[in-house]
């Protein structure tokens, strides 16, 4: 059985990216995992610690396992943005196969300490387990925005620079990078969303030397990727998307059938739009469409 890291050494040689799919229940979970099954290509499923707290660490765990197992799929399992090491801690010993410690509203001196021993812990605990680091503020949320959040980097000077990325790698030791190069968390109510810099991707992944993942994806285009992915990102991170396209699935369903109250019946559609939305990325993501 291949790991994660042959999945991701095997998209940069085939100029695609692996997709990152966050979920906060099992609707999400069959919606990602179905999509994927259909498209032919590996996934990775993401819970943030939030995600994480409502489904519980090592009952997700076991869920996107079995759903794997029954499928005969590599699907992988992501501990998104944590903030602390214990939460690090927790998810590696559930069993997760990747990791992000996300340091990036430190000082460069806090983000690489906190990340050096989070890429410890895990070594420790578990060879196959990777270990993303981020530098670059992006934004925190995966949600629905009026403006660009306070503080995100988007002009030159502020987004990752390529020597900073190459410095933080060696003093860490992580396996994957996620820098700020004009990406935000979040999708703008408004739509256009500030592009990628892909000259900066490209950089990056240059001096890095370790594979790339583009945070923040919902809302950028889809030439915006396919560029993106041909300078050096591996991996690329939707939530809002997808939250948004449940929350919509289940408001029509309640508003067709307002007397409908078995949960199934209900979440049904909702499972649908998230597999037709999961599908159209991960076809995009992999050079299939
Ligand atoms: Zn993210």
């Amino acid at each position: 059985m291949k790991t994660l890291r042959d999945h991701i050494a095997e998209a940069e040689n085939k100029h695609t990216a692996l997709g990152h799919f966050n979920i906060g229940n099992i609707e999400g979970l069959w919606a990602i995992a179905r999509a994927a099954k259909a498209v032919g290509v590996p996934v990775i499923i993401g819970v943030s610690e939030g995600e994480r707290d409502f489904l519980g660490v090592r009952q997700v765990r076991a869920l996107v396992t079995s759903v794997a197992e029954q499928l005969g799929y590599p699907i992988f399992l992501n501990a998104d943005h944590t903030y602390s090491l214990e939460k690090i801690k927790e998810a590696v010993d559930a069993g997760f196969d990747c990791v992000i410690i996300d340091g990036a509203k430190l000082s460069f001196e806090e983000n690489v300490k906190i990340t050096k021993e989070a890429v410890e812990y895990a070594r420790a605990k578990n060879p196959h387990v990777l270990v993303e680091g981020e530098i670059g503020y992006i934004g925190q949320s995966s949600q629905l925005l009026e403006t660009i959040p306070p503080g995100v980097a988007l002009d030159p000077a502020s987004l990752t620079s390529p020597e900073e990325a190459k410095k933080f790698v060696s003093l860490t030791g992580i396996d994957l990078l996620a820098p700020a190069v004009g990406n935000i968390h979040g999708m703008l109510k408004g739509g256009d969303e500030p592009s990628i810099d892909v000259k900066r991707v490209a950089a990056i992944r240059g001096e890095a030397g370790i594979p790339l993942v583009l945070h923040g994806g919902s809302g950028n285009s889809d030439e915006d990727f396919l560029k993106a992915i041909k300078a050096g990102i591996s991996i690329i991170h939707i939530n809002t998307e997808l939250r948004v396209a449940f929350r919509d699935a289940v408001k029509k369903s309640l508003q067709d059938d307002p007397d409908e109250v078995a949960p199934y019946k209900i979440m049904k559609p909702a499972v649908q739009a998230m597999q037709k939305l999961v599908e159209q990325k991960l076809k995009l993501f992999s050079g299939l469409s």
